[in-house]
């Protein structure tokens, strides 16, 4: 499996336009006929500028349109947004102008349809697009992710469960990360595009995915066949065990096939990437879990100085833990599961999580006695 790395990648369109063309050259692009469905999945989590390195970068958007427009493919741009309309992402993102001029469609994804992922989730129901196209084009942004650390290939595919169903598979994973890791890479292993691009050529490190990370500058694309095998790569780029990403974990776990990987270009070693705070998970037994959710995990808070009482998150909060309206924003922490899909949808970085007195005692006691990774 030949993964495709490029160091200093920019965005200007000159020199990004030959890159994108020659990656997608060497992952089979001439499986792109003429008239063929191309889903072009990017991520459009939420409205934000290029320069806040939430979303994939429009040139890139762009480039693997025109690819698609010179074999003659129908190329779909679509994904479905944790919040905002999808109108005000494609002009915040700046891919409306973008694309503007070339032969594409661009829409949130609408109807879903059952698919059986695996056990033991069975059917889910995933974006027709997606299940329907012929060539799924997967295009993720390069961030870290409060709950899952990173999200790259795999958990991009996440995207194509449909609007609200999202929270709702969040709700249904629980608090168990593992769980939802595994769920996760299943819709991975279940999609599989044969062609993945990374842009890391401003990513976002620290408390990802939303405007809680930190842009930075990493000059890096990749591209590869296999989303899992891309993550891999990342992982050991920023110097992170491919074993503590939770999705590669399940992956593994699962005996998903882990063919090696061979480099074209050279890895670069990014140093001092910084990794989110992780919530705690849940340990004992099931009578304990209520009094350990409320006890010990983390919780969301809200800073008020930034709070604007958009409203996103007690819409998105498939728990229906926050007072709609309330001003200071309260939350119901009998009820929040910890999905923390409140954090990834605030437009303005007001959310972040806290720990309890009891949950800091305890972490730093299992911290004392129990391997390093355990507690995160
Ligand atoms: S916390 Fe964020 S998402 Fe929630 S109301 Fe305030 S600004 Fe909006
Ligand atoms: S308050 Fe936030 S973390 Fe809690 S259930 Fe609602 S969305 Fe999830």
């Amino acid at each position: 499996m030949t993964l495709v790395i490029v160091r200093n990648a920019t965005y200007d369109s000159n020199t990004l336009r030959p890159v994108i063309f020659g990656m997608m050259e060497a992952m089979g692009g001439e499986k792109i006929g003429g008239g063929s469905r191309v889903l072009i999945k990017p991520n459009l989590l939420s409205p934000a500028l290029p320069r806040q390195a939430v979303l994939t970068h429009p040139a890139v958007v762009r480039a693997v349109v025109e690819y698609c427009n010179e074999r003659g493919a129908r190329p779909l741009v679509a994904d479905s947004p944790a919040m905002g309309s999808f109108d005000l992402i494609l002009r915040m993102s700046g891919i409306r102008d973008a694309l503007r001029g070339l032969d594409c469609e661009c829409r949130p994804f609408q109807n879903s349809v059952r698919v059986d992922i695996g056990e033991p989730f069975g059917a889910i129901e995933i974006a027709e697009d997606a299940v329907r196209a012929d060539v799924i084009v997967n295009l993720p942004k390069l961030k870290t992710h409060s709950q899952m650390l990173l999200t790259l290939a795999v958990k991009n595919l996440f995207g194509c469960v449909v609007g609200y169903r999202k929270p709702e598979w969040h709700m249904r994973a629980g608090v168990d990360r593992q769980a939802f890791a595994r769920l996760i890479a299943r819709i991975g292993m279940t999609l599989r595009p044969a062609f993945n691009i990374i842009d890391g050529v401003l990513a976002l490190e620290g408390q990802g995915p939303g405007m809680s990370g930190v842009p930075r500058e990493l000059g890096v694309l990749l591209a590869g066949r296999d989303p899992f095998a891309l993550d891999r790569t990342v992982c050991r780029m920023v110097g992170l065990d491919p074993e503590r990403l939770p999705v590669l974990k399940a992956a593994r776990e699962m005996d998903f096939p882990a063919p090696g990987e061979e480099i074209d270009g050279s890895l670069p070693e990014i140093r001092d990437f910084r990794l989110p705070r992780l919530s705690s998970l849940i340990y004992g037994p099931k009578f304990l879990h209520g009094f350990i959710r409320r006890q010990l995990l983390q919780r969301p808070v809200c800073d008020p100085a930034l709070c604007r009482m958009c409203g996103e998150c007690w819409k998105i909060c498939p728990a229906r833990a926050i007072t709609p309206e309330a001003k200071p924003l309260h939350f119901d922490y009998d009820r929040c599961i910890r999905c923390f899909c409140c954090l990834e949808v605030c437009p303005f970085g007001a959310l972040r999580t806290t720990e309890t007195l009891t949950g800091r005692i305890v972490r730093s006691a299992a911290a004392l006695i129990l391997p390093p990774g355990t507690t995160r």
